[in-house]
């Protein structure tokens, strides 16, 4: 897995930053990441591709920590970008939210129907991305050696401020977006774009 340095604090590369040392994973690498766990969970279950339903809540679960913690922590609300939705205990209350309501409206939509898939597949398919995302942002720590791996356990640790979280969230995507030729973990998102297609034509 390609994965990118973090930037120096207070330096100016310091938009990704939580230490020198560390690599850190970025949306469209946490996206493939999580086709990718998803797509051999589901080929080695059922000998069939993913249905394309459920990469929507697979996609939404895939962005979930960030798309809550990273503005929180801008704001101030948070002191780490990731900590509240980045931990294992909100993880199994968020997944365990999403198969109650999926099952509370079981009754609500023909099976057949799009929205009845979609229901089946939510809990799954959005966990597994949920899953992924906290498992591509422990790789860099965990390579590191950094005790910044227990972020998963926030609030029994908080990790310290870093001097990523001072800069807005949509800003620090832009520059990364920018260049994206050199996107890190371009390697990922190219295999997993192999990988769909591929799967798309073999069944088709
Ligand atoms: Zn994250």
């Amino acid at each position: 897995m390609l994965l990118i340095p973090t930037g120096r604090r207070g330096g100016s590369e310091r938009f990704h930053a939580s230490s020198p040392s560390e690599l850190t994973v970025l949306p469209l690498g946490h996206a493939a990441l999580a086709y990718l766990l998803y797509t051999s969970h589901v080929l080695s279950q059922t000998r069939r591709r993913p249905q394309y339903l459920a990469l929507v809540p697979l996609a939404i679960g895939s962005q979930f920590p960030d798309l809550i913690d990273k503005p929180l922590a801008y704001l101030g609300v948070l002191t780490y970008g990731r900590s509240l939705a980045h931990s294992v205990f909100t993880f199994v209350f968020v997944s365990g939210a999403v198969w109650w309501g999926a099952t509370t409206l079981r009754t609500r939509w023909p099976d057949t129907s799009w929205q009845g898939r979609l229901r089946g597949l939510t809990p799954v398919a959005f966990a597994s991305g949920y899953l992924s995302h906290l498992l591509g942002d422990l790789y860099g720590p965990a390579a590191a050696g950094s005790a910044n791996v227990r972020f998963v356990l926030y609030p029994v640790y908080v990790i310290p401020r870093a001097a990523g979280d001072d800069i807005a969230p949509w800003i620090r995507l832009i520059k990364i977006y920018r260049e994206m030729g050199t996107h890190p973990q371009l390697e990922l998102i190219l295999l997993a774009l192999v990988v769909f297609v591929g799967l798309h034509r073999w069944e088709d």
